[in-house]
């Protein structure tokens, strides 16, 4: 035998070790910070219909706060997400529905630390909604049973820019459009230019609340559900720079 080998395993062994250390400081990790209870008990499993049922929207709000909270302090949860994958296969349980910008850098799931089932996820430049969002939404609350509505803007857009700028190109002029209102409507005290970074976050966040607006009044089904409790709107700004996520309505 070569004399490697005994080093080898040893070697093998002290991974071994560091990585159960690594988990377990996860697992301890996330317990300081607090989980709502129900959701994830192993990280192993998708969510359930029985603990996606028992959840309020404001437990599902709270659980999204949790999780970017983790991710901010680069202490998220050990998904294993093919043990996610295999105990969605047969049916899916999500919590909530979330309309996000398509930039890179603004992954819903990745920065609330949420894992395969848990939320649907709609992605639209400058996350505007249009009729076929507003469809996918009513399915996702009113057939599928998610409790949560959140818009989710992010600082630095660049269709924010965009709309800002008045940009001109193909099928995306008449989406820059939908943003317009946003512009119009935003309170800003200072340069009212794309090239104000304060001035493009405000009308991020003003696009923001007039999507939810939009979303209520060009959706009696949503509205509905939102008006007998059934399920919340809400709207929060993602931070590029610090990786929080402010909820906000
Ligand atoms: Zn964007």
């Amino acid at each position: 035998m070569s004399g490697t080998a005994p080093s080898k395993l040893l070697h093998n062994n002290h991974l071994h070790r560091r990585r159960f250390l690594k988990i377990a400081a996860i697992s301890t990790a996330t317990t300081a910070l607090g989980v709502v209870p129900g959701w994830h008990l192993a990280y192993a499993a998708a969510l359930t219909k029985a603990q996606r049922d028992k959840l309020t929207p404001d437990d599902i709000i709270a659980h999204m706060k949790k999780g970017n909270e983790r991710f901010r302090l680069g202490k998220e949860s050990p998904h294993d997400y093919l043990a996610q994958q295999k105990a969605s296969a047969k049916g899916q349980y999500p919590a909530a529905v979330i309309l996000s910008c398509i930039d890179s850098r603004a992954p819903a799931e990745t920065i609330m630390d949420l894992g395969i089932g848990d939320t649907f996820n709609a992605r639209e430049a400058g996350n505007v909604a249009n009729d076929d969002t507003l469809g996918s939404m009513e399915f996702a609350c009113k057939v599928a049973g998610a409790k949560v509505v959140l818009v989710m803007g992010h600082t630095a857009c660049g269709a924010i820019k965009g709309a800002i700028d008045n940009a001109q190109l193909g099928n995306l002029t008449g989406l820059l459009a939908r943003i317009r209102p946003a512009v119009e409507a935003t309170q800003y005290q200072g340069e009212r230019s794309s090239k104000n970074y304060g001035f493009v976050d405000a009308v991020g966040r003003k696009n923001v609340e007039l999507t939810m607006i939009d979303i209520r009044r060009r959706s009696p089904v949503l509205a509905e559900l939102e008006t007998s409790g059934a399920i919340k709107i809400a709207g929060a700004m993602y931070n590029l720079e610090t990786g929080r996520l402010e909820f906000f309505a």
